[in-house]
């Protein structure tokens, strides 16, 4: 006979805030491998992802989200969207935020709260501690935030230094209902690691370039083969002008040199297995403008 464990607790909870502040991190630093790409660019996470935790009597689906921010383009009005849907479908949120220099509420974290239903139990985390000396500084921002709404908790982190991650994690576990695991026992992500390939290439061109190009810059794999020794991938990037693409491909193709030779590094430590990288750069002009450009490459409604 199969009995339910009423002790055992599963659920979705959306790690929510504005750009930078550290959710992708905080993400990867719960599931113990970079899997969400990070950088100090606004807006690099882009798409949903799904991470599952789990946790002695708990399992804890986290679902990263874009930064939701003041759009400037239809990209960016998509990437809002994809945050607020991940939001509506949570039975929890992780919202993130940090204690700047001046050590206020944010005005952006007012109105992002706001927008959290009242009934979705919410933990508070205020992340990059570590960039605060006189720890002191953070206790009336604390007091503050506690004031915004009736948080479950209010916990100071550093998901950087993995420092206070666990116990995020255990206050989460704590408000998700009662119910068994959804996922396979070995199952990290809902993503395919076709999806991952494009980040990371992504990630490397966040890392490297500077200015509009971050935003202009989009990954589109388009051939993804497991031969037995290795894995074979051509993915092209597009750009939205040429200058782009020249500043992307750099002096005798060296720049783009550079992002293949570290994304391959990176899809071969997920994929632990020989990766042959080729990259393309595109111009394709206004994609981040056009509907159908987006959905073309994955920024379109989600499928779930
Ligand atoms: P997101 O936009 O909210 O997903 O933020 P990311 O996770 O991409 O992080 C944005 C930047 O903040 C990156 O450069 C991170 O390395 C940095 N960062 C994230 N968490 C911490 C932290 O706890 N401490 C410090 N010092 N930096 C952090
Ligand atoms: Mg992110």
């Amino acid at each position: 006979m199969i009995t339910a464990n009423p002790e055992h607790r599963s659920g979705t909870v959306a790690i929510v805030g504005r750009p930078n502040v550290g959710k992708s991190t905080l993400l990867n630093a719960a599931l113990g491998q970079a899997l969400a790409i990070v950088s100090p660019v606004p807006q690099t996470t882009r798409n949903r992802i799904l991470g599952v935790v789990r946790r002695p009597g708990a399992e804890i689906a986290l679902l990263d989200t874009p930064g939701i921010h003041k759009p400037y383009s239809r990209l960016g009005r998509t990437l809002n969207r994809t945050a607020r849907e991940a939001t509506g479908d949570a039975d929890a949120v992780l919202y993130v935020t940090t204690g700047g220099p001046k050590a206020t509420v944010h005005p952006g974290d007012r109105t992002l709260l706001a927008d959290v239903g009242e009934d979705v139990p919410t933990v508070l985390v205020l992340n990059q501690v570590d960039r605060v000396k006189d720890k002191s500084v953070l206790l009336p921002l604390l007091a503050e935030l506690g004031t915004l709404r009736d948080f479950a908790a209010v916990i100071p982190i550093s998901a950087l230094h993995n420092d206070g991650v666990d116990l995020v994690l255990d206050e989460v576990a704590k408000v998700l209902p009662s119910g068994p695991a959804r996922f396979d026992e070995d199952m990290l992500t809902d993503r395919p690691v076709r999806f991952f390939a494009g980040e990371f290439v992504r990630e490397q061109i966040l890392l490297s370039t500077r200015e509009e190009i971050p935003h202009a810059v989009a990954v589109e794999v388009t051939s993804f083969q497991e031969k037995p020794n290795a894995v074979v991938i051509e993915a092209t990037i597009h750009v939205e002008r040429d200058g782009q693409k020249r500043i992307l491909i750099g002096k005798g193709g060296e720049k783009l040199k550079a992002v293949g030779t570290a994304a391959r590094g990176r899809i071969e430590e997920l994929l632990q297995k020989k990766v042959h990288l080729t990259l393309w750069v595109r111009v394709t002009a206004d994609w981040t403008e056009s509907e159908s450009a987006l959905a073309d490459l994955g920024y379109g409604r989600d499928p779930t």
